[in-house]
Protein backbone atom coordinates (compact mmCIF):
# COMPACT_ATOMS: atom_id res chain seq x y z
CA UNK A 1 0.00 0.00 0.00
CA UNK A 2 1.53 3.43 -0.74
CA UNK A 3 2.47 5.71 2.01
CA UNK A 4 3.17 9.33 2.02
CA UNK A 5 6.36 10.61 3.81
CA UNK A 6 5.50 13.09 6.00
CA UNK A 7 8.36 15.35 8.04
CA UNK A 8 6.88 13.51 11.45
CA UNK A 9 6.40 10.08 9.29
CA UNK A 10 4.41 7.84 7.18
CA UNK A 11 0.97 8.35 6.73
CA UNK A 12 -2.06 6.47 4.50
CA UNK A 13 -2.51 8.97 1.15
CA UNK A 14 -5.99 8.90 2.78
CA UNK A 15 -4.92 10.75 5.60
CA UNK A 16 -3.80 13.63 3.85
CA UNK A 17 -6.94 15.45 3.62
CA UNK A 18 -7.60 19.28 2.33
CA UNK A 19 -4.07 19.83 0.85
CA UNK A 20 -2.03 22.44 -0.16
CA UNK A 21 0.10 21.25 -2.87
CA UNK A 22 3.30 24.07 -3.58
CA UNK A 23 4.22 26.38 -1.10
CA UNK A 24 6.90 26.98 0.78
CA UNK A 25 7.69 27.50 4.32
CA UNK A 26 11.19 29.38 4.02
CA UNK A 27 13.05 29.75 0.51
CA UNK A 28 16.10 31.26 -0.56
CA UNK A 29 17.35 32.22 -3.89
CA UNK A 30 21.26 30.39 -4.15
CA UNK A 31 23.51 33.08 -3.05
CA UNK A 32 20.95 34.14 0.06
CA UNK A 33 23.71 31.60 2.06
CA UNK A 34 26.59 34.46 1.57
CA UNK A 35 24.51 37.66 3.11
CA UNK A 36 24.59 35.64 6.38
CA UNK A 37 26.59 38.32 8.22
CA UNK A 38 23.70 40.92 7.48
CA UNK A 39 20.68 38.66 7.44
CA UNK A 40 21.51 35.63 9.28
CA UNK A 41 18.81 32.34 10.18
CA UNK A 42 16.53 33.56 12.48
CA UNK A 43 15.11 29.88 13.61
CA UNK A 44 12.45 30.83 15.79
CA UNK A 45 11.00 33.71 13.74
CA UNK A 46 10.67 31.31 10.78
CA UNK A 47 9.39 28.58 13.11
CA UNK A 48 6.86 31.32 14.59
CA UNK A 49 5.94 32.29 11.03
CA UNK A 50 5.35 28.85 9.61
CA UNK A 51 3.13 27.63 12.97
CA UNK A 52 1.28 30.59 13.05
CA UNK A 53 0.46 30.76 9.22
CA UNK A 54 -0.36 26.67 9.42
CA UNK A 55 -2.39 26.67 12.67
CA UNK A 56 -4.37 29.92 10.76
CA UNK A 57 -4.89 27.28 8.41
CA UNK A 58 -5.88 24.88 9.98
CA UNK A 59 -8.58 26.23 12.52
CA UNK A 60 -10.47 28.66 9.79
CA UNK A 61 -10.20 26.23 6.98
CA UNK A 62 -9.67 22.80 7.53
CA UNK A 63 -6.60 22.56 6.14
CA UNK A 64 -4.70 19.09 7.04
CA UNK A 65 -1.54 18.82 4.85
CA UNK A 66 1.04 21.00 3.29
CA UNK A 67 3.43 20.21 0.74
CA UNK A 68 6.76 22.46 1.03
CA UNK A 69 8.14 22.02 -2.82
CA UNK A 70 11.51 23.86 -2.05
CA UNK A 71 14.15 21.78 -3.58
CA UNK A 72 17.51 21.39 -1.87
CA UNK A 73 19.27 24.70 -4.03
CA UNK A 74 16.26 26.47 -2.13
CA UNK A 75 17.43 26.78 1.31
CA UNK A 76 15.87 23.34 2.29
CA UNK A 77 15.64 22.79 6.03
CA UNK A 78 13.90 19.91 6.67
CA UNK A 79 13.94 20.26 10.76
CA UNK A 80 11.99 23.51 10.55
CA UNK A 81 9.77 22.14 8.47
CA UNK A 82 9.58 19.03 11.22
CA UNK A 83 9.29 21.24 14.07
CA UNK A 84 6.74 23.87 12.12
CA UNK A 85 4.59 20.19 11.73
CA UNK A 86 4.44 19.60 15.36
CA UNK A 87 3.43 22.54 16.50
CA UNK A 88 0.70 23.77 13.62
CA UNK A 89 -0.77 20.00 13.58
CA UNK A 90 -0.84 20.19 10.05
CA UNK A 91 1.41 17.42 7.97
CA UNK A 92 4.47 18.34 5.83
CA UNK A 93 5.64 16.92 3.18
CA UNK A 94 9.35 17.65 2.40
CA UNK A 95 10.90 17.91 -1.24
CA UNK A 96 14.50 16.36 -3.32
CA UNK A 97 15.47 17.39 -6.14
CA UNK A 98 16.47 20.39 -7.79
CA UNK A 99 14.99 23.93 -8.99
CA UNK A 100 15.19 24.50 -13.05
CA UNK A 101 19.18 25.91 -14.45
CA UNK A 102 18.46 29.59 -14.50
CA UNK A 103 17.47 29.99 -10.74
CA UNK A 104 18.83 26.86 -9.35
CA UNK A 105 22.38 26.30 -8.25
CA UNK A 106 23.79 24.14 -10.92
CA UNK A 107 27.76 24.83 -10.02
CA UNK A 108 28.15 21.89 -8.61
CA UNK A 109 26.59 18.80 -10.72
CA UNK A 110 27.67 20.56 -13.85
CA UNK A 111 31.39 20.36 -12.30
CA UNK A 112 30.97 16.78 -11.73
CA UNK A 113 29.25 15.72 -14.66
CA UNK A 114 32.31 17.50 -16.72
CA UNK A 115 34.39 14.81 -15.25
CA UNK A 116 32.28 12.29 -15.96
CA UNK A 117 28.76 10.81 -16.39
CA UNK A 118 26.58 11.69 -12.90
CA UNK A 119 23.59 9.66 -13.48
CA UNK A 120 24.15 7.48 -10.85
CA UNK A 121 25.51 9.72 -8.27
CA UNK A 122 21.89 11.83 -8.74
CA UNK A 123 19.90 8.86 -8.74
CA UNK A 124 22.00 7.73 -5.31
CA UNK A 125 21.08 11.14 -4.16
CA UNK A 126 17.16 10.85 -4.53
CA UNK A 127 16.89 7.49 -3.86
CA UNK A 128 18.50 8.04 -0.45
CA UNK A 129 16.60 11.04 0.07
CA UNK A 130 13.13 9.33 -0.61
CA UNK A 131 14.10 5.61 0.88
CA UNK A 132 16.24 6.31 4.08
CA UNK A 133 16.29 9.89 4.42
CA UNK A 134 18.04 13.14 4.27
CA UNK A 135 21.43 13.67 5.66
CA UNK A 136 20.94 12.66 9.40
CA UNK A 137 17.33 14.13 9.91
CA UNK A 138 15.94 10.59 9.64
CA UNK A 139 13.33 13.07 7.65
CA UNK A 140 12.26 11.22 4.22
CA UNK A 141 11.62 13.82 1.14
CA UNK A 142 7.80 12.81 0.22
CA UNK A 143 7.90 14.76 -3.44
CA UNK A 144 10.60 14.74 -6.05
CA UNK A 145 10.90 18.27 -7.50
CA UNK A 146 12.01 19.39 -11.05
CA UNK A 147 11.69 22.38 -12.77
CA UNK A 148 12.31 23.32 -16.42
CA UNK A 149 13.71 26.74 -18.22
CA UNK A 150 11.20 29.06 -20.51
CA UNK A 151 11.06 27.52 -23.52
CA UNK A 152 13.04 24.64 -22.84
CA UNK A 153 14.12 21.98 -20.73
CA UNK A 154 18.27 21.95 -20.73
CA UNK A 155 20.34 18.84 -20.75
CA UNK A 156 20.93 19.48 -16.54
CA UNK A 157 17.23 19.92 -16.12
CA UNK A 158 16.59 16.70 -18.31
CA UNK A 159 19.15 14.46 -16.18
CA UNK A 160 16.46 16.22 -13.02
CA UNK A 161 13.38 14.63 -15.38
CA UNK A 162 14.84 11.29 -16.28
CA UNK A 163 16.75 10.45 -12.51
CA UNK A 164 12.96 11.82 -10.95
CA UNK A 165 11.16 9.43 -13.16
CA UNK A 166 13.35 6.75 -12.46
CA UNK A 167 13.12 7.04 -8.73
CA UNK A 168 9.01 7.49 -8.51
CA UNK A 169 8.90 4.83 -10.69
CA UNK A 170 10.87 2.55 -8.34
CA UNK A 171 9.49 4.10 -4.84
CA UNK A 172 5.89 5.27 -6.22
CA UNK A 173 7.16 8.97 -4.78
CA UNK A 174 5.19 11.12 -7.03
CA UNK A 175 6.66 14.04 -8.60
CA UNK A 176 5.97 18.12 -8.69
CA UNK A 177 7.31 20.27 -11.45
CA UNK A 178 8.28 23.91 -11.88
CA UNK A 179 7.60 25.13 -15.71
CA UNK A 180 9.00 28.58 -16.10
CA UNK A 181 6.14 31.57 -17.41
CA UNK A 182 3.92 28.97 -18.48
CA UNK A 183 6.09 27.16 -21.07
CA UNK A 184 7.56 23.12 -21.20
CA UNK A 185 3.97 21.84 -19.48
CA UNK A 186 3.32 19.00 -22.30
CA UNK A 187 6.88 18.70 -22.89
CA UNK A 188 7.78 17.77 -19.20
CA UNK A 189 4.59 15.37 -18.81
CA UNK A 190 6.13 13.43 -22.14
CA UNK A 191 10.13 13.54 -20.63
CA UNK A 192 8.93 11.86 -17.37
CA UNK A 193 6.76 9.42 -18.69
CA UNK A 194 8.84 8.24 -21.69
CA UNK A 195 11.48 8.11 -18.32
CA UNK A 196 9.14 5.17 -16.63
CA UNK A 197 7.54 7.66 -13.80
CA UNK A 198 3.64 6.93 -13.59
CA UNK A 199 1.41 9.93 -15.07
CA UNK A 200 -0.93 9.71 -12.16
CA UNK A 201 2.22 10.67 -10.19
CA UNK A 202 3.10 13.43 -11.84
CA UNK A 203 2.22 17.06 -10.94
CA UNK A 204 2.90 19.59 -13.79
CA UNK A 205 3.28 23.33 -11.99
CA UNK A 206 2.42 26.71 -12.36
CA UNK A 207 -0.45 26.32 -14.76
CA UNK A 208 -2.05 29.15 -13.49
CA UNK A 209 0.93 30.86 -15.67
CA UNK A 210 -0.46 30.11 -19.18
CA UNK A 211 -4.17 30.81 -20.51
CA UNK A 212 -4.23 29.51 -23.60
CA UNK A 213 -6.60 26.45 -23.71
CA UNK A 214 -4.39 24.01 -26.35
CA UNK A 215 -1.72 24.46 -23.68
CA UNK A 216 -3.79 23.40 -21.00
CA UNK A 217 -5.17 20.38 -23.03
CA UNK A 218 -1.74 19.72 -24.43
CA UNK A 219 -0.94 19.15 -21.07
CA UNK A 220 -3.92 17.01 -19.67
CA UNK A 221 -3.90 15.08 -22.17
CA UNK A 222 -1.00 13.04 -21.03
CA UNK A 223 -3.04 11.79 -17.91
CA UNK A 224 -1.24 13.76 -15.19
CA UNK A 225 -2.22 16.34 -12.84
CA UNK A 226 -1.96 19.85 -13.21
CA UNK A 227 -1.27 22.17 -10.41
CA UNK A 228 -2.57 25.67 -10.47
CA UNK A 229 -0.24 27.07 -8.12
CA UNK A 230 0.59 30.50 -8.59
CA UNK A 231 -2.54 32.10 -7.64
CA UNK A 232 -2.08 35.54 -6.05
CA UNK A 233 0.51 35.99 -7.68
CA UNK A 234 -0.11 38.30 -10.42
CA UNK A 235 2.00 40.89 -12.96
CA UNK A 236 4.88 39.40 -11.35
CA UNK A 237 7.38 36.67 -13.14
CA UNK A 238 5.34 36.57 -15.83
CA UNK A 239 2.09 36.10 -14.15
CA UNK A 240 -1.47 36.54 -15.22
CA UNK A 241 -4.09 38.23 -12.82
CA UNK A 242 -6.25 36.14 -11.25
CA UNK A 243 -9.43 37.69 -12.64
CA UNK A 244 -7.77 36.26 -16.57
CA UNK A 245 -7.26 33.14 -14.52
CA UNK A 246 -10.57 32.74 -13.10
CA UNK A 247 -12.50 32.12 -16.45
CA UNK A 248 -10.32 29.63 -17.65
CA UNK A 249 -10.26 27.41 -14.62
CA UNK A 250 -13.84 27.33 -14.41
CA UNK A 251 -13.61 26.62 -18.31
CA UNK A 252 -11.60 23.61 -17.68
CA UNK A 253 -13.41 22.14 -14.72
CA UNK A 254 -16.94 22.14 -16.57
CA UNK A 255 -15.03 20.80 -19.49
CA UNK A 256 -14.07 17.69 -17.22
CA UNK A 257 -10.80 18.33 -16.25
CA UNK A 258 -11.36 18.73 -12.01
CA UNK A 259 -9.84 15.29 -11.49
CA UNK A 260 -6.84 16.43 -12.88
CA UNK A 261 -6.46 19.78 -11.21
CA UNK A 262 -5.18 21.71 -8.11
CA UNK A 263 -4.89 24.36 -6.50
CA UNK A 264 -2.33 26.26 -4.83
CA UNK A 265 -0.22 29.45 -4.03
CA UNK A 266 3.48 29.03 -4.26
CA UNK A 267 3.86 31.29 -1.34
CA UNK A 268 6.79 32.15 0.74
CA UNK A 269 6.27 32.26 4.45
CA UNK A 270 9.61 33.47 5.27
CA UNK A 271 12.54 34.58 2.74
CA UNK A 272 16.60 33.21 3.49
CA UNK A 273 18.52 36.57 3.12
CA UNK A 274 17.06 39.85 3.48
CA UNK A 275 13.91 41.60 3.82
CA UNK A 276 12.54 41.65 -0.12
CA UNK A 277 12.78 45.46 -1.22
CA UNK A 278 9.44 45.25 -2.94
CA UNK A 279 8.60 48.37 -5.16
CA UNK A 280 5.03 49.89 -3.93
CA UNK A 281 3.26 49.17 -7.28
CA UNK A 282 4.00 45.61 -6.80
CA UNK A 283 2.44 45.53 -3.41
CA UNK A 284 -1.38 45.42 -4.41
CA UNK A 285 -0.74 43.11 -7.00
CA UNK A 286 0.47 40.55 -4.20
CA UNK A 287 -1.81 41.03 -1.60
CA UNK A 288 -3.26 37.92 -2.15
CA UNK A 289 -0.51 36.18 -2.11
CA UNK A 290 -1.66 34.18 0.56
CA UNK A 291 -2.01 30.40 1.39
CA UNK A 292 -5.78 31.44 2.65
CA UNK A 293 -6.44 32.99 -0.69
CA UNK A 294 -7.90 29.16 -1.85
CA UNK A 295 -10.14 29.21 0.75
CA UNK A 296 -10.99 33.20 1.34
CA UNK A 297 -11.29 33.73 -3.06
CA UNK A 298 -10.67 31.28 -4.87
CA UNK A 299 -13.22 29.12 -3.97
CA UNK A 300 -16.13 31.45 -3.90
CA UNK A 301 -15.34 32.88 -7.50
CA UNK A 302 -14.76 29.47 -8.60
CA UNK A 303 -18.30 28.50 -7.23
CA UNK A 304 -19.91 31.98 -8.55
CA UNK A 305 -18.61 30.36 -12.01
CA UNK A 306 -21.06 27.63 -11.32
CA UNK A 307 -18.23 25.00 -9.52
CA UNK A 308 -20.08 22.34 -7.69
CA UNK A 309 -18.93 21.46 -3.72
CA UNK A 310 -18.06 18.26 -5.05
CA UNK A 311 -15.55 19.30 -7.75
CA UNK A 312 -14.05 21.66 -5.18
CA UNK A 313 -13.22 18.36 -2.88
CA UNK A 314 -12.38 16.52 -6.04
CA UNK A 315 -9.50 19.34 -6.37
CA UNK A 316 -8.40 20.22 -2.82
CA UNK A 317 -8.97 17.06 -1.11
CA UNK A 318 -9.26 13.58 -3.80
CA UNK A 319 -6.76 14.98 -6.07
CA UNK A 320 -3.54 14.94 -3.92
CA UNK A 321 -4.29 11.78 -2.60
CA UNK A 322 -4.62 10.04 -5.72
CA UNK A 323 -1.32 11.94 -7.11
CA UNK A 324 0.15 10.38 -3.68
CA UNK A 325 -1.68 6.72 -4.12
CA UNK A 326 -0.60 6.77 -7.76
CA UNK A 327 -4.58 6.61 -9.36
ZN1 LIG B 1 7.56 27.09 -5.66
Amino acid sequence: MATVNTVLGPIAPADLGITLMHEHILYGYPGWDGDRTIAPVNRKEIVANGVATLKQLKDEYGLNSYVDATPLDGGRMPEILKEVSEKSGVNIICSTGYYYEEEGSPTYWKFRGSLGDITEELYELFMTEVSKGIMDTGIKAGVLKVGSSKGEITDYEKLMFQTAARVSKETGVPIISHTQEGTMGPQQAELLIGAGANPKQIQIGHMSDNLDMQYQEDTFKHGVYVSWDRMGLQGLVGCPMDEQRYPVMIELIKKGYANQMMISHDCIISWLGRPLNLPEAALPLIANWHPSHLFKNIIPELKKGGVTDAQIDTIIRDNPRRLFAGE
